[in-house]
């Protein structure tokens, strides 16, 4: 029988035997090795390329958890994006991404791919009936987030899927925000998922990291376009990340019950206006996410009645949740997107993506789930 994904967690790539009998894997701060006969240039082992026993380890695990038979792990987020998509993609080629996209991204495709020849479309991910006037002849892949950000919208997915598969196209996801213990995938026929492993791989707000899954052969030209962009993850940030996901399956489950509890608990606030987390029946994804996820994660943003001023109150009145970008980690993280991470959209851009200036983005903690409610209902009773 297959092994429970939460005891992947803790055993999967896990080097056999234990390396000196140690229990946890040792950091091998070593950027060379003895050279072991005439390998090929991508087969020698040194930290640029990608194959030192923590870098290994590492990716073993993932490649475990996401159901990949291959895996990569990057020296951030943004690296593992940025070299997927030029592995897949050459000057005359043509992408398809959702409308909606994390920043760092969205900078890449619009900017700097058009200047290396490639153009893109985006799509309504929520629309499968308008991405085919979209399919041009050079079109060559297709890039969607699972979770998007800040609305936390979950695309039509599964027909992604079946689009790629009829038109030839590459598929891609980033899997951030789920992590694989609420959605895997490549199971549902993705050919390729990134994460920034900075966010729930890692769990703990201390490194930047990220992480390229899919079949052996994609993943072989995604490595060799990785060892010479040099995006590689040093091996401390390897081990740290390692260690980081042997606890990934309770901190998550643990985020799963507490920001279904704190979403609840909004959504009957005479003081909020709208809650968006794909745990609620309202919302527009949900029974997407209820037939596609196991969990519907720890993220959710919401709007107050009294608009900015008022979400700039309860920044400031919140004592347990720290106001910082990012996600995933152990600590409550509250920011107000409008501010941070979309600020590089003009006022108009993010009111058509339906953005309000005084929304609230929550990336729920470990923290109790008592404690953090008090701390919620008292900074909005105080509005
Ligand atoms: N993808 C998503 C969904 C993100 O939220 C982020 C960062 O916030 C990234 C990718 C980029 O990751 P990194 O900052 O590790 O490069």
């Amino acid at each position: 029988m297959a092994r429970h994904r939460d005891t992947e967690t803790v055993h999967a790539g896990e080097p056999e035997p234990r390396i000196g009998g140690a229990v946890a894997i040792p950091i091998f701060q070593s950027a060379m090795y003895v050279d072991e006969g005439d390998p090929g240039y991508h087969d020698i082992r040194y930290i640029r390329l990608n194959n030192t026993p923590n870098h290994e380890a590492v990716a073993a695990k993932l490649a475990t958890l996401e159901g990949g038979e291959a895996a990569l792990v990057t020296a951030s987020g943004m690296a593992a994006i940025t070299t997927s998509l030029l592995t897949v993609l050459s000057a005359g080629d043509h992408l398809l991404v959702q409308d909606c996209l994390y920043g760092g991204t969205h900078g890449f495709v619009t900017r700097d791919l058009p200047r290396l020849g490639v153009a893109y479309d985006m799509i309504d991910p929520d629309d499968p009936g308008s991405w085919k006037g979209k399919v041009r002849e050079n079109t060559r892949a297709v890039y969607v987030e699972t979770i998007s950000n800040p609305l936390m919208g979950v695309g039509d997915l599964a027909a992604v899927v079946a689009f790629a598969r009829e038109h030839g196209l590459v598929s891609l996801i980033d899997n951030t925000f789920a992590s694989p213990i609420n959605f895997r995938p490549l199971e549902h026929g993705f050919d390729v998922l990134l994460h920034s492993g900075t966010k729930y791989l890692n769990g703990h707000s201390d490194i930047v990291a990220g992480a390229v899954v899919g079949s052996e052969e994609l993943l072989a030209g995604i490595k060799c376009m990785l060892d010479h962009l040099g995006g590689s993850l040093d091996p401390h940030a390897c081990f740290l990340l390692h260690r980081g996901m042997k606890t990934l399956a309770l901190r998550v489950e643990r985020q799963n019950a507490t920001a279904a509890h704190l979403a609840r608990f909004l959504h009957e606030h005479d003081r909020v206006t709208r809650v968006h987390y794909p745990g609620l029946p309202d919302h527009p994804g949900h029974e997407r996410a209820v037939e596609l996820f196991d969990g519907m994660g720890g993220m959710l943003s919401f709007e107050l009645e009294g608009g900015l001023e008022a979400a700039d109150a309860v920044l400031r009145s919140l004592t347990l949740p720290i106001v910082a970008p990012s996600l995933g980690g152990v600590e409550t993280l509250v920011t107000r997107p409008a501010a941070t991470s979309h600020k590089g959209m003009s006022p108009d851009e993010r009111s058509a993506a339906g953005i309000d200036d005084g929304l609230i983005r929550v990336s729920v903690g470990i923290e109790s789930a008592d404690d953090l409610l008090d701390d919620f209902e008292r900074a909005l009773d105080a509005l």
